[in-house]
């Protein structure tokens, strides 16, 4: 087959006074930030994983694990860079990615812009190709009591 689909998921905590990095840019002003052993990117994570299924390569905390010192602190987008690395030298290219980033606050449309413009090119594709949609949970579980932030994302993967 020529083309394959993946999907991922990713969670993270949200704690006060910590930086909230988010698809790639650091969100300006947020209250809380997201807790982990990397820099927390909830979105990337969940692009890593979805194009890593895409491709049958295991997940990001296989390639990456949260106990490896290498990894602490880091910059996502080094991961999801290393991934498409992956996803070429097997033979494929990312087609288009869609994703949908659940939270409470703060409110992240007017950022999505550079959140594009920063994941395309780690993944050799263009802005267009690259959807990233937002919504909350109506105040609803730990979404809404703003415990936790969460990302969905989908993937489409090509033969070249
Ligand atoms: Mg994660």
């Amino acid at each position: 087959m020529n083309i394959r689909v993946g999907m991922g998921y990713d969670v993270h905590q949200l704690e006060t006074g910590r930086p909230f990095f988010l698809g790639g840019v650091e969100l300006p002003g947020a209250p809380k930030g997201a807790v982990g052993h990397s820099d927390a990117d909830v979105l990337i994570h969940a692009i890593c994983d979805a194009l890593l299924g895409a491709a049958n390569l295991r997940d990001i905390g296989f390639h990456f694990a949260n106990t490896d010192n290498r990894w602490k602190g880091m910059d996502s987008k080094f991961f999801l860079r290393e991934v498409t690395r992956m996803i070429h030298e097997r033979g494929w290219k990312v087609v288009n990615v869609d994703c949908t980033l659940c939270l409470e606050k703060p409110k992240v449309n007017p950022h999505i812009p550079a959140m594009k413009k920063s994941l395309a090119p780690l993944m050799d594709i263009t802005e267009e190709e690259v959807s990233i949609k937002a919504t909350t949970t109506e105040t609803l579980g730990y979404v809404g009591r703003e415990e936790g932030v969460n990302a969905m994302a989908v993937v489409l993967i090509a033969k070249t």
